[in-house]
């Protein structure tokens, strides 16, 4: 993808983002645009940041350390901001919490109580997003109910207070089946409407959910942040 085929797919996703916003009776801007670099080098990130695109998702730590890093090293007038949105090894929480302003693929406790650490010796908040697992492919995200509400009580209660739960995270199934899809979506929804209520101390706004080939329909679900990469960067490079 050359810039400015990276600025016209960005332009019309916003565009697409405001039909389905408004189609779906929804406040204008009521979604985010996570655009998903993963796999694109350092200068498409760059293309985009022009384009006005400031939010970006990785899926690797140590790819998102050395492009992120290369990108600090460049002179633009602004700084994006980093959201990890893959499965976190427990030996990247390290470096994770200090490249990323978010981490969206919380799936265990154990992730909580490292996060907890590094970000202490950092003094540095970390939001995080829960992962549900939605979809029969997809192996992310917690598997079971009760096991999130461990986690979310042991925040209420606060054993990790550099930690900032701030939402929901979900992948719907890769099937052509639009109602698996929705359904994966309105799951997710209605679950934070049942968090919010067990828990209301924590403020559980965000919904992560809808993809390339899915964002219209996670609109429509109640989506507040879609994570976008090939129909931003094409397919992808490295
Ligand atoms: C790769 C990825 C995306 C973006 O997928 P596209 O289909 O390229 O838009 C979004 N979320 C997660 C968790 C991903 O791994």
């Amino acid at each position: 993808m050359t810039e400015e085929q990276i600025k016209e797919n960005i332009d019309r996703i916003h565009e697409e983002l405001a039909d389905a916003e408004r189609k779906a009776g929804r406040e204008a801007g009521a979604v985010k645009l996570c655009a998903v670099s993963k796999f694109h080098a350092a200068a498409d990130v760059v293309a985009a940041i022009k384009a006005g695109q400031l939010l970006f998702g990785e899926n690797r730590v140590q790819e998102a350390c050395s492009k992120f890093t290369e990108i600090g090293g460049m002179p633009l007038q602004c700084v994006p901001e980093l959201h990890i949105i893959g499965t976190l090894q427990l030996n990247k929480v390290k470096k994770a919490v200090e490249v990323a302003s978010c981490i969206q693929s919380v799936d265990r406790e154990e992730l909580l109580a490292e996060m907890e650490k590094r970000c202490a010796s950092l003094g540095k908040d970390i939001r995080v997003l829960f992962e549900l697992h939605t979809g029969e492919e997809s192996k992310a995200g917690y598997a079971d109910e009760k096991a999130l509400y461990a986690s979310l009580e042991n925040c209420a209660k606060g054993c990790y207070p550099h930690v900032i739960p701030s939402g929901l995270m979900t992948m719907a199934p890769f099937t052509e089946d639009e109602s698996l899809v929705r359904k994966s979506f309105s799951t997710l929804r209605q679950l934070r409407e049942k968090l919010s209520k067990d828990f209301p101390s924590l403020r559980l706004d965000e919904l992560s959910m809808g993809m390339s080939g899915d964002y219209r329909i996670a609109v429509e679900e109640g989506s507040t942040m879609v994570r976008i990469g090939t129909a931003i960067f094409g397919p992808r490079t490295i």
